[in-house]
């Protein structure tokens, strides 16, 4: 009996260990699919800025000698493309250093988080005077949670600078700062483009864009929502989009602010 209970335990731990490695190996061809997806979707984005420039050299090289219209416009239409390529490999490289980020949740300091906001608003509003940046900092000055500032930072530009993008006539943008005894929530509200509901599940994914030609307009490569919703992850983060076609668009992030959870590692 003793016998038969060994080997059944034995069965046992080599059918777990089968279903491990299987689930290992569907993930290891999961993550390979996903970079390779990534590479393809990266190489296409760079491809078009690329075309662009090679189409106004060759302008360039048949007309432009002789016509100095041709050479100003193209070199003009191409200095923009340059712009967009260097936009683009940095907001690759930020996604890239973001996705290797691990933190270890005990080794960060705690940050002050009014102190910080109210800067953010500030340098903010003095970059962008034509708009009204209203905020509500509900938070008391001695409030501290425990993140990398540029971390924070990086993600508060990402969503300013998309509710600035989008922007219509309407150049009011409100930010809401508010916690609870678990979560701090920081919104962002303008009175932009908006989005299409079907659209909303769909604009943090990497490249994703709703309306190409205006994002093209805006210098929006698609990875800003990305990028934010990583270094998110990297806090236990979460973040939402709402939004009215044509009226509105509220993005809301959240921070829990004890983590008595272990550390994020590398992929959420
Ligand atoms: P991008 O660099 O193109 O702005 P994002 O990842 O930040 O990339 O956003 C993805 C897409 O979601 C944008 O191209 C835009 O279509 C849409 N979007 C994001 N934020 C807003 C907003 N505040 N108002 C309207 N549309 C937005």
């Amino acid at each position: 009996l003793k016998e038969r209970v060994q080997i059944n335990k034995q069965r046992d731990e080599m059918t777990e260990l089968g279903v491990m490695f299987n689930e290992l190996m569907d993930n290891l061809e999961k993550s390979f699919h996903q970079q390779q997806q990534f590479v393809e979707d990266a190489s296409h984005e760079l491809k078009t800025p690329l075309s662009i420039i090679h189409g106004h050299l060759s302008l360039i090289n048949r007309w432009g000698k002789d016509n100095p219209k041709v050479l100003e416009r193209s070199i003009d239409l191409s200095l923009n493309e340059t712009n967009r390529l260097i936009q683009l490999v940095s907001e690759l490289l930020t996604l890239s250093r973001a996705e290797e980020s691990t933190t270890n949740m005990n080794s960060l300091e705690e940050v002050k988080m009014r102190e910080i906001m109210e800067d953010i608003v500030e340098n903010f509003q003095t970059i962008n005077n034509d708009f009204k940046i209203s905020s509500t900092i509900d938070i008391d000055t001695d409030f501290t949670i425990k993140i990398l500032k540029s971390h924070l930072e990086q993600i508060m530009i990402i969503l300013l600078d998309n509710a600035t993008k989008y922007s219509t006539d309407d150049k009011v943008i409100q930010i809401n700062v508010r916690h609870t005894d678990r979560r701090l929530t920081i919104e962002v509200k303008d009175y932009g483009a908006g989005i299409p509901k079907e659209e909303l599940p769909f604009v943090h994914n990497r490249f994703y864009r709703v309306d190409k030609a205006r994002s093209r307009k805006h210098g929006g490569n698609g990875l800003g929502l990305s990028i934010a919703k990583r270094l998110l992850d990297i806090y236990q983060g979460t973040l939402d989009i709402d939004s009215v076609y044509g009226k509105w668009t509220k993005v809301q992030i959240t921070f829990p602010i004890n983590f008595d959870e272990a550390p994020t590692t590398k992929g959420g």
